[in-house]
């Protein structure tokens, strides 16, 4: 017993003086560029409740949402009560409207709201939900994309959720996660329910 405990205290202080280094070694601080994207449930859930978390430390925290479901999610009147800005695309779900110029047009003004929060230095964080549709229909340019995050503000955060997101954009994050679905509740003809899915 007490040989297997001495082992178990040697790997623990191997393990502790590796997260030390590593704690040691991150001494940047800048702003950095969350994506959660893949198929599973949990990617907009995760950027509000990052939103929330800066919220709560008193930063200034702005949402724009590129996809409006067919019900105001629930975030939205707890996050504005809280003082976080919410931009939303004037349109349904695009496969709902299936009119293209006017689903770009709402894109398009919508980025134009992006812009400006991306290059606004009192945002400290940002969350672009579901901006990842938008690149892959080409509403709106890749490139402007990238290079409104380039240059955004230095301490700048910036999350964006969505399947689907482009290469160029994970290589340009520093942080990227893909929540994989395993099963969904839906498959099994369970209703999207409030307060679960909006
Ligand atoms: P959430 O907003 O719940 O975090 P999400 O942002 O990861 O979900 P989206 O692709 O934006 O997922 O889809 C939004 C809606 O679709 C939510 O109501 C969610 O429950 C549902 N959904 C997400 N993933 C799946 C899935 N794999 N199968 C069926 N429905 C899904
Ligand atoms: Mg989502």
């Amino acid at each position: 017993m007490n040989d297997k405990n001495s082992q178990h205290k040697k790997r623990m202080q191997a393990v502790k003086e590796k997260v030390d280094q590593r704690i040691e070694n991150a001494q940047e601080e800048r702003g950095i560029v969350i994506v959660i994207t893949g198929n599973g449930k949990g990617k907009s859930t995760s950027g509000f409740g990052t939103i929330a978390r800066a919220a709560g430390h008193g930063l200034n925290a702005a949402v724009v949402q590129y996809i409006k479901g067919t019900w105001a999610c629930g975030e939205r009147q707890l996050l504005e009560n809280a003082g976080v800005s919410f931009d939303v695309m004037g349109t349904g779900f695009t496969w709902n409207t299936q009119d293209k110029a006017q689903d770009i047009a709402a894109a398009q003004k919508v980025w134009q709201r992006s812009k400006e929060l991306l290059s606004d230095s009192r945002v400290d964080v940002l969350l672009l939900d579901e901006i990842t549709y938008m690149v892959a229909y080409k509403y709106i340019d890749l490139e402007e994309v990238l290079s409104a995050i380039k240059n955004r503000p230095q301490s700048q955060h910036v999350i964006i959720t969505g399947r689907g997101c482009h290469r160029a954009i994970i290589e340009l994050a520093d942080t990227v996660s893909e929540v994989q679905s395993i099963k969904h509740a839906f498959d099994n003809g369970i209703k999207a329910q409030k307060g679960i899915d909006w």
